[in-house]
């Protein structure tokens, strides 16, 4: 070797070290992704483990290979609970304490007992065990992002298999007690590619986290903050440029007097209103149709394939569902309802937004004959869902 092993360790625990800074920053500018706060800590016991193995390489001694194996163990066990906290979202602190409690209760005796080779074959298979485990976790995650999924899979999978290769050279002797850290080629290529590896994953760990704000900010452009549907944008980017045949119809709804419920109960029971029924219409719109607030108290809904009448009755649904509920209110019960217009395209094809004005067209004529119904453009036919009409 042209560096000595200890140097290489040393090297390993700067950069580790220098890893833990950068991601901790990273995770400290938005505190949103806790799994990189996760791999901070991982880091944080690894380095640990590193510099006490580090110095066990240089003076044996139960205490620094006991403290090393311990750092170590609880690091690894840190690294696979961030691995699985990152695809299921589950908080990573037990799984990683149960870990590292299982390892440390199967390594540590055997160095108390003198058995370092046997206690050290057993910490390379731990580590390979969750490595390889790590791998496996971000390989089932893999469809989130490809590119820094595959590439950390693929890092994992070899910095884990360099761990089955060291214990393997340690089985192979025999070396069930040692006296002195081992020295062969396993060990000395075992450093390298954990060097490489640790590189490698810090910064695709960081692209992992950028992917994952950039997709958070696209859904979050995409959706109505107050109601959770898709908002106009959305609503222009996913149906604006489609030329509408008969089969697919607009729905556009509009609360009646709501400007009287906002000054009546105030803006934030106006809000509550909205949300109440925008949950009605998500629930009356199964995919693959689509339901948007254009903006205000105004909604639209994109039924696909759907036979002459079939849109009039989802529509007369919604506003009888929403017509029926009472709002609590302080010690009354508000009642609020919707009104609806309805288009649908031509035979050859007409843009969307010409539906769409439509649409808005027959929603006039339905506040224009009294409110809380349907009107469907290009019929002269209303159809009232309420015996009674609102008060007004
Ligand atoms: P109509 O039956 O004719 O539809 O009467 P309206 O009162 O519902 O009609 P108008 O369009 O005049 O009133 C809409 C009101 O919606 C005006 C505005 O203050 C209120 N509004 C718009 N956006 C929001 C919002 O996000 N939250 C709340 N609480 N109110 C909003
Ligand atoms: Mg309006
Ligand atoms: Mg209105």
């Amino acid at each position: 070797m042209m560096l000595d092993y200890h140097s290489l360790l040393l090297a390993l625990g700067v950069s580790a070290a220098c890893l833990m800074v950068t991601l901790f920053g990273t995770w400290f500018s938005r505190r949103t992704d806790s799994f990189l706060l996760t791999l901070v800590v991982a880091l944080c016991l690894t380095v640990s483990g590193i510099f006490a193995y580090s110095s066990y390489t240089l003076e044996t001694g139960l205490l620094r290979v006991s403290a090393a194996y311990t750092f170590l163990m609880a690091g690894f066990s840190t690294i696979y609970a961030a691995s699985v906290q990152f695809r299921t979202g589950r908080k990573p602190w037990k799984l990683s304490v149960v870990l590292t409690a299982i390892s440390l209760l199967s390594g540590l005796p055997l160095f108390a007992a003198g058995f370092d080779g046997l206690g050290l074959i057993v910490m390379n298979i731990g580590t390979a065990t969750m490595l390889i485990g790590t791998a496996w976790q971000y390989w089932l995650a893999r469809r989130e992002a490809p590119g820094p999924l595959g590439g950390m899979v693929i890092l994992y999978a070899l910095s884990g298999l360099s761990f089955v290769l060291c214990a393997a050279v340690l089985v192979r002797g025999r070396q069930w007690v040692l006296g002195h850290a081992p020295d062969n080629w396993a060990e000395n290529l075992n450093i390298g590619v954990c060097i490489a590896g640790m590189t490698g994953i810090g910064s695709l760990s960081l692209a992992l986290h950028q992917w994952r704000m950039a997709a958070r900010h696209r859904r979050e452009a995409m959706t109505d903050e107050l109601t959770g549907l898709l908002n106009r944008r959305a609503l222009f980017e996913q149906h604006g440029s489609r030329l509408l045949n008969p089969s697919t119809a607009v729905v556009v709804f509009d609360i009646d007097r709501f400007k009287s419920i906002n000054d009546q109960h105030g803006h934030a029971m106006g809000d509550m209103v909205l949300r109440i029924f925008a949950q009605d219409l998500a629930y009356g719109t199964l995919p693959p149709n689509t339901a948007a607030r254009l903006g205000g108290e105004e909604f639209a809904m994109i039924l696909d394939n759907v036979l002459p009448g079939r849109a009039e009755r989802i529509a007369n649904e919604i506003i009888r569902r929403f017509a029926a509920r009472e709002i609590p209110v302080g010690e009354t019960l508000l009642r609020c309802t919707v009104s609806a217009g309805i288009a649908v395209g031509a035979a050859g094809g007409q843009p969307f937004e010409a539906v769409l004005g439509l649409a808005d067209n027959a929603l006039y004529e339905a506040k224009r004959a009294g409110r809380n119904r349907v009107e469907v453009a290009g019929y002269l036919r209303s159809v009232n869902v309420a015996d009674t009409r609102t008060s007004a």
